[in-house]
């Protein structure tokens, strides 16, 4: 037997012990993969919130926002069929996931060393900073006039433990939702609110007081990342080049200018952008 007929026989023995075992189907989704039951029923079911302008919030009977939109393009650019949008808070979308009662979840959710020990996250798709919401007339000018004030800020989010970090003194307020910490600060339970600032200046806009502003600079990096449940490094796969597919196409940006460009509500400027990873 000359030696190139012994390393084809010794290949087809190889092949076939392979398949015999199940490597040979090297795509073949493991039992409980998110992704092949995501694609199999053809819907993407979404944690967003519902509270939180401008990335979840009600507009009438429907739910509007950047995470809406973002949602909606990766489940076009997945070739999914439809997406279900789930309510979630900053308090309970974690244990949502972990439940199985959704499959991902975007919801102005920043990536921490502290939530990636539960669940898993894809890239940063958007990033923003924590920043302090104030009546007009207060004489807070950034965190360092806080002293011993009260501050709010929602349970479940990353707001309080880094308010701790820049002013130890300060007490914490903990409210259930945006809507709560809005009206804590109209009615004067507490004098300053802190979330990222973004989500402060949609909520100042929707306020009744209109002379609410922000005072002091971003005092902290909140790179929003989607959640999926531990261990699905496919459907995580799958949102991570989704992500990087709106980025690439445009779409990410015309989403962006929707919420945030020079004509929008909710103008800012940003100098986030993603790196798409070569092919
Ligand atoms: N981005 C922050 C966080 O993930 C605050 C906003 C929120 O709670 O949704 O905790």
């Amino acid at each position: 037997m000359n030696l190139r007929l012994l390393t084809v026989l010794i290949l087809a023995a190889l092949a076939l012990a392979l398949t015999a075992c199940g490597g040979g189907k090297r795509d073949a989704a493991a039992p409980g993969d998110d992704l092949a039951r995501v694609k199999q029923s053809g819907v993407l079911r979404v944690g967003v919130k519902s509270d939180t302008p401008p990335f979840g919030f009600k507009r009438g009977e429907t739910l509007a926002g950047f995470d809406i939109d973002i949602a909606d393009a990766l489940v076009q650019q997945m070739g999914l069929k439809d997406v279900t949008f789930v309510p979630v808070t900053s308090a309970n979308r974690l244990a949502k996931l972990q439940a199985g009662e959704v499959d991902c979840v975007i919801a102005s959710m920043t990536i921490t060393r502290t939530r990636a020990r539960e669940v898993d996250f894809t890239i940063p798709y958007f990033q923003d900073g924590q920043a302090l919401l104030v009546k007009g007339d207060s004489a807070i000018q950034s965190y360092l006039d806080l002293g011993a004030k009260k501050v709010g800020a929602v349970k479940g989010s990353t707001s309080s433990a880094n308010m701790k970090q820049v002013a130890p003194e300060a007490q914490i307020v903990a409210f259930d939702s945006f809507v709560a910490l809005l009206a804590g600060l109209e009615s004067g339970k507490v004098e300053a609110i802190t979330s990222d600032q973004l989500i402060l200046q949609a909520l100042a806009q929707s306020a009744k007081t209109k002379d609410l502003r922000i005072a002091g600079d971003r005092f902290s990096t909140e790179p929003y990342g989607i959640a999926v449940r531990k261990n699905q490094s496919r459907l995580r796969g799958a949102l991570d080049e989704a992500v990087q597919g709106i980025w690439e196409n445009g779409r990410w940006q015309l989403i962006f200018d929707t919420w945030f460009g020079p004509r929008a509500k909710f103008h800012t400027s940003s100098t986030f952008s993603i790196t798409p990873y070569p092919r």
